[in-house]
């Protein structure tokens, strides 16, 4: 692929593929301006010194190994079964699946040793064979590039091991989810010689802060009540605040508003505590961006 040299950081997401909505989303949420790409392959962003080369996500990898792309968003598992030679800068909360031996039904693995011997079906052979590596064991890997959960009923292999989310597809094969071999989401790769005192490292650094104070944005939203003042000692103690609440007057006597940051996950866990202790009016509101 022939890509410009214009000065710009270029950053390589996924092409039609699972991570690509929300590679985007998180992108458009650190205020880059987008346009829409159909079938394009590399865009120029309006307002930030970035192009984004949509690949394969396979290829992701090598391209930011190899300079062709200064950064990547693409899954754990990518990386490691190419062990490509890039940064992992950062985790980035979306992607989520679990790398796993499956097992027929009838059987029950609770010990890893029982692998040993085992042969075992998967596309992922570096990861498994750094983690049988790693857990001392002599397993047969047997390498098939696709459909690896129909491996035991063919009798090519004892287990299997591959991405597993909700179970179905292994329990369509009389097969279920035993040892977790790689717990894998979307991350943010950087090639390693991406020189510091470049303009192109200065432009790294401000999208890095940009994507994190989005990522804690994600989490985490603002939580607006009304209180009655001889409540607001409980109300405090069950605010689950990231810093200290606000506590602002109002104009009817006695009222008082309560403004704090929370994590997004615990608001269902305190608000019939609120209720109780008498608070009203309780508004949680998306926050944008937390800079930290
Ligand atoms: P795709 O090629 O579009 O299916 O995307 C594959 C990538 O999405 C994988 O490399 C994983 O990092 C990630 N992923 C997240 N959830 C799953 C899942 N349930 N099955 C397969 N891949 C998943």
């Amino acid at each position: 692929m022939k890509i410009i040299n214009n000065g710009n950081l270029k950053l390589a997401v996924q092409k039609n593929g699972r991570l690509t909505e929300n590679s985007i989303q998180l992108l458009r949420n650190c205020n880059l301006d987008i346009e829409k790409f159909d079938d394009r392959l590399l865009i120029s962003i309006r307002n930030y010194q970035l192009d984004i080369l949509f690949l394969r996500d396979d290829d992701i990898p090598e391209y930011v190994q190899d300079g062709v792309a200064d950064l990547g968003i693409v899954g754990e598992d990518v990386v490691q079964e190419q062990n490509a030679n890039v940064k992992v800068v950062k985790k980035l909360d979306f992607g989520k699946c679990k790398l796993g031996i499956g097992i027929p039904e009838d059987v029950e693995l609770n010990d890893i040793r029982a692998l040993e011997n085992k042969r075992i079906a998967t596309s992922f052979p570096n990861i498994l064979n750094n983690f049988l590596i790693r857990n001392n064991i002599k397993a047969t890997i047997i390498t098939i590039s696709g459909s690896v959960e129909v491996a035991p009923s063919l009798g090519i292999a004892d287990y299997i091991c591959d991405l597993i989310s909700t179970g179905n597809t292994l329990k369509l094969n009389k097969l279920k989810s035993s040892i977790t071999v790689l717990d894998s989401e979307a991350v943010l790769i950087k090639n390693k010689n991406l020189i510091k005192s470049s303009d192109k490292y200065q432009s790294y650094l401000k999208l890095l802060g940009r994507i994190e104070s989005a990522l804690n944005a994600r989490n985490s939203k603002y939580l607006m009540m009304n209180v009655p003042q001889n409540s607001l000692s409980i109300i405090l103690k069950i605010i689950p605040s990231l810093k200290s609440p606000t506590v602002l007057s109002l104009a009817k006597e006695n009222e008082l508003a309560v403004h704090a940051v929370i994590p997004a996950e615990k608001f269902w866990e305190i608000v019939d505590d609120l209720k109780s202790a008498g608070a009203s009016g309780i508004l949680l509101l998306p926050i944008e961006n937390i800079v930290l």
